[in-house]
């Protein structure tokens, strides 16, 4: 009997295609979000090529650390497959013929008019004191094994056999295992400062929290434009663990405001969708550095048709004249990456396409491009809002052209969402 409720979870991911550039484990993806739900902490994975001694090493070092270890892969009927043994060899057991899996297997076939080829009989193997999980999306039976108190689970790879025996199988008889046990996260977003600069300010307050009851740990997460804080708290008391995890993202928020833009999981483009909706605002970008890609952003938020009416990729200068209005003039005094340009720019698109909103967008993406006084990565934002309120703003990013182009979204992203909240825009 298991006399604990179970806490902690590992992964082994068993292929050796898994371990090349061509193929990646996705498994463990799907695992993790479904263990997590029954508030197994998934500790670690590995994966590991499909060579017996190299899976049982996995799955030892994994039972020295976690209470329940899943494996995904190498099942199958073939010689490489090896989980099976791998199993059998670490549990210490024999196997023993299942005749009514073998029966099973045969009538799989038997369905498609096919006899049976040899080497499945080997599905039929199963460890002694295992229990063999129905696989009705294919001919390998997963394994359901206890260790002393801890649970060994193998399933196979192709994830339209794994999910479901995860989901008829094995998460039922997890779910009375790991009664008690609950794992709860909060996502803490923010842009427009560094991950040093983030973590400066929150690894003073997250760092008490390790020594608190319920322990909240935290890791941070940088992505281009946005760092990220994900806080975790396990128990068994669900309510206090809301409790603790509402309060901490209180204190994150309060530290670090302006620069938290959601603590609901919402991405920036959605948080902006919402503030444009709730103020009945219709915007209109002129892009030209991102050419597309900001109202690219916005419009993959569902129902964005309501918000988002239109723009103008204004790449060369004669359409920034021709098609927004931006004087000719105006280019050849400052360039075309220059703050009056961009808010003639906003203005000309808000004017054109008769929005409450227009965004301008210019900028250097680079790798050429740059000069001295505008180097690669110069960005040039500028917002046309009611009342002809208008904001500029010139930012320098770094990283290659992609990440520039998609900084510079995000930027003004962010430029709209104070705008929209009347927070601190510089
Ligand atoms: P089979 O009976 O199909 O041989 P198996 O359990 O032996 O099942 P594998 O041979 O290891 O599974 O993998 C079969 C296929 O499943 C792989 O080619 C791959 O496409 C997919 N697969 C395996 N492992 C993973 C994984 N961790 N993530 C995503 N896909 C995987
Ligand atoms: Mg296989």
């Amino acid at each position: 009997m298991v006399t604990r409720p179970l806490r902690f979870a590992e992964i082994v991911a068993v292929g050796s295609e898994l371990l090349t550039p061509f193929r990646s484990d996705t498994n463990s993806l799907y695992l993790t979000a479904r263990l997590n739900e029954l508030g197994l902490d998934v500790r670690g994975k590995s994966v590991v090529p499909d060579d017996r001694a190299t899976v049982a090493a996995a799955v030892r070092a994994a039972l020295a650390r976690a209470d329940v270890v899943v494996t995904t892969g190498g099942l199958g009927p073939t010689d490489d497959d090896v989980t099976r043994e791998a199993v059998a060899d670490v549990a210490g057991v024999a196997f023993e013929e299942a005749p009514a899996l073998l029966a099973a297997i045969e009538a799989r076939f038997a369905r498609r008019g096919i006899r049976m080829p040899s080497i499945n009989a080997r599905q039929a193997q199963v460890p002694q004191g295992a229990v063999a999980l129905d696989n009705p999306n294919g001919t390998a039976p997963g394994l359901w094994l206890r260790i002393g108190e801890q649970i060994l689970i193998a399933l196979p790879g192709p994830p339209r056999e794994l999910k479901p025996m995860l989901e008829v199988s094995v998460l039922p008889r997890l779910r009375d295992l790991c009664a008690g046990a609950v794992l709860r996260r909060r996502t803490v977003k923010t842009t427009g400062r560094s991950e040093s600069h983030v973590e400066e300010v929150a690894q003073p307050i997250y760092t008490t929290w390790l020594q608190s009851d319920p322990v909240i740990s935290t890791t941070i997460l940088a992505a281009p434009g946005q760092v990220e804080l994900h806080l975790s708290a396990q128990g068994a008391d669900a309510a206090g663990l809301d409790r603790a995890l509402d309060a901490a993202v209180q204190k994150l928020e309060a530290a670090l405001a302006p620069a938290v833009f959601s603590v609901d999981g919402r991405t920036l483009e959605e948080v902006v969708g919402t503030l444009l909706l709730e103020r009945g605002f219709t915007l209109s970008a002129a892009e030209s550095c991102t050419a597309g890609l900001f109202l690219g952003a916005l419009t993959h938020v569902s129902g964005s048709s309501a918000w988002i009416t239109g723009g103008v990729v204004a790449y060369a200068n004669h359409v920034k004249v021709q098609a927004l209005d931006v004087p000719a003039a105006l280019i050849a005094a400052h360039g075309a990456v220059s703050e009056p340009v961009a808010q003639a720019m906003a203005a000309g698109v808000r004017r054109r396409l008769k929005t409450d909103l227009g965004v301008g967008i210019t900028g250097i993406a680079g790798p050429t491009g740059g000069a001295e006084a505008k180097p690669v990565g110069t960005v040039v934002l500028a917002v046309s809002s009611p009342g002809d309120r208008n904001v500029v703003q010139t930012i320098r990013l770094a990283g290659d052209r992609a990440t520039v182009r998609r900084m510079a979204v995000q930027a003004a992203l962010d430029l709209i969402r104070r705008v929209l909240t009347d927070a601190d825009y510089n």
